[in-house]
């Protein structure tokens, strides 16, 4: 084993930014890479944002989607860092795709409106966070409003997300006197000042939070922040990396990411803080980010860029190894080689960036289908990394075209969408209407629309009858295929196929499932799948 790219993989850091709508993630993300210099692509992050809040939303971010798959990963340098930041979609009608983004990455940034405290998409991502014990850093924005004060803010964090909260900064004042903030560790106050123009290391800075200027400066503001800061020092603990690093304990700064307020402490708690690629589980072993061998894994697929070409770009996290252009790589699932030519890299500020990847990176490979949600690439080795999860839909559709002479562009858009991961489609062993899938309701008119444009087939998308579904299996001590046959006989009405073939059992009630559970006591229901 290497240790010869150890450098590199401790170089890198490679998070997401999560948050509810409107909270302020947009405009966080276009200031962290301002503030790291990679400024030229602040604008793309705008205009792409420009659209979102159409009432047509989604369509419009279809019509955007050239500028978003630059944007959905972002790399930047900063210090010795390269960091790469991946965007998740802001509808909770998307939270699937949001899953498998958070499971390419090593820590997170909550963004959380001060006015607003703790909203339901971010209690959702959140627990996915806590499910897989991801670090968070949480920037608590929109200072320079009308806010919730700081320590029931800091309590209903706590409450909520079931972390304790170690402030890395306090506020002083909110609204129109927001005066900055109390810099524990360094103790300092960075004095606010409004405006956009302002970047890095042009703050105004007061030495020492005891300062009595401050209390002349800021009055009240300063008093109640000094009470507020003993009241904290007492209760909460001190900040500790193992606790951190388990998801356990978030540091937590404030700021005002429009007025480039509190930015640079986040970029620097990322740099300090948050960790390097570790080592990711696969079924085989356990792969070290500084192998020399290069391993990845898919974890978005991006299909359709261009209407033109069928093409899709597959999103692969690079979990160990160095990634070079045109290397030979094999996927794990089919033992198809591939080597990969054009590569989609991701903004980047220094040119040597473009030709290689380590642990922790991100690359794009254009492919017509060979990739798959799930599917790991190395050099040669057998290898399957585990973690990609689909959820068993709760929604259901059946699908026909209007025009029977489409049929076969219908399946052929399906599979497609349906190997993308917009939507699960399931092939009932009997009968032949397809049904999809769904955690959200925009993914079926995503669906039906991509259909249309892409594929130039429209779709009739009519209710069916089930709410619940189950991926089935049967241990070898339990009898195995052959017991599992019996069990997809036996019920051939309701079982169906999804799109790798993994048998799903499609019911109307809760109950159902239960006293089917109770009746095939030998077979497993399973609410999740993990890789192909
Ligand atoms: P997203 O939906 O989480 O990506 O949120 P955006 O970044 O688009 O921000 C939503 C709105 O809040 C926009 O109008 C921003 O200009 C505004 N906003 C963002 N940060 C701040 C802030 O620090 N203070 C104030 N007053 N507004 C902010």
């Amino acid at each position: 084993m290497s240790t010869d790219l150890a450098p590199q993989v401790r170089r890198r850091r490679t998070f997401a930014i999560i948050s509810h709508p409107d909270a302020g993630k947009t405009t966080l993300t276009e200031k962290l890479l301002l503030f790291s210099g990679a400024i030229q692509i602040a604008g793309s992050v705008k205009a792409r944002k420009a659209t979102r809040h159409a009432t047509s939303d989604w369509m419009e971010i279809e019509k955007q989607r050239g500028i978003s798959v630059a944007s959905s990963v972002m790399q930047m340098e900063y210090r010795d860092c390269v960091i790469n930041l991946l965007d998740t979609p802001g509808h909770q009608d998307f939270s699937e795709d949001t899953y498998r983004v958070l499971t390419a990455v090593d820590a997170a940034l909550m963004v959380i409106d001060a006015a607003n405290g703790v909203e339901p998409q971010t209690r959702r991502l959140l627990q996915v966070c806590r499910a897989r014990n991801t670090p968070i850093l949480t920037f608590v924005n929109k200072m320079d409003r009308e806010v919730k004060d700081p320590l029931a803010l800091m309590d209903e964090i706590e409450r909520e997300l079931g972390m304790t909260v170690v402030p890395f900064t306090w506020p002083v004042g909110m609204a129109k006197f927001f005066g900055g903030v109390l810099d524990l560790r360094k103790d300092q106050m960075r004095v606010f000042s409004p405006g956009e123009d302002r970047v890095a290391g042009t703050e105004e800075i007061v030495d020492g939070i005891h300062n009595p200027v401050l209390k002349e400066r800021f009055g009240a503001a300063y008093e109640q922040a000094e009470g507020e800061i003993e009241l904290v020092r007492d209760a909460a603990p001190s900040f500790e990396a193992a606790e951190f690093l388990g998801g356990r304990q978030t540091p937590m700064f404030f700021g005002s990411a429009v007025n480039n307020f509190g930015v640079q402490e986040v970029l620097d708690a990322l740099v300090d803080l948050a960790p390097p690629p570790a080592e990711r589980r696969a079924m085989q072993r356990v792969v070290q980010p500084d192998e020399t061998k290069f391993t990845g894994v898919v974890f978005k697929i991006q299909a359709n860029m261009d209407p033109a070409h069928r093409d899709r770009i597959a999103f692969v996290r690079v979990a160990s190894g160095k990634f070079t252009r045109g290397m030979r790589l094999k996927v794990a699932r089919s033992g198809k080689e591939l080597r990969p030519n054009t590569v989609v890299t991701f903004m980047s500020q220094r040119r040597e960036l473009l030709d290689e990847a380590f642990a922790g990176d991100i690359i794009g490979i254009p492919n017509h289908g060979v990739l798959q949600l799930g599917d790991t690439l190395s050099e040669g080795e057998s290898l399957q990394f585990t973690g990609l999860p689909f959820f068993a839909p709760e929604m259901f559709r059946s699908v026909e075209v209007a025009d029977p002479l489409k049929t076969k562009q219908l399946r052929a858009g399906l599979t497609q969408l349906g190997e993308e991961g917009a939507i699960q489609v399931f092939r009932p062993v009997a009968g032949t209407v397809l049904l999809l899938g769904a955690v959200g309701q925009l993914q079926f008119e995503v669906v039906a629309h991509r259909l249309e444009h892409e594929y130039s087939c429209k779709a009739r998308i009519m209710p069916a009858r089930y709410n619940v579904a189950r991926w089935v299996t049967c241990p070898p001590e339990n009898g195995g295929d052959k017991e599992l046959q019996r069990f997809i006989d036996g019920n051939s009405h309701r079982v169906a196929l999804d799109a790798v073939d993994a048998p799903t059992v499609l019911l109307e009630y809760a109950g159902e499932l239960r006293a089917m559970q109770d009746n095939w006591p030998k077979i497993q229901f399973h609410a999740l799948r993990e890789h192909a």
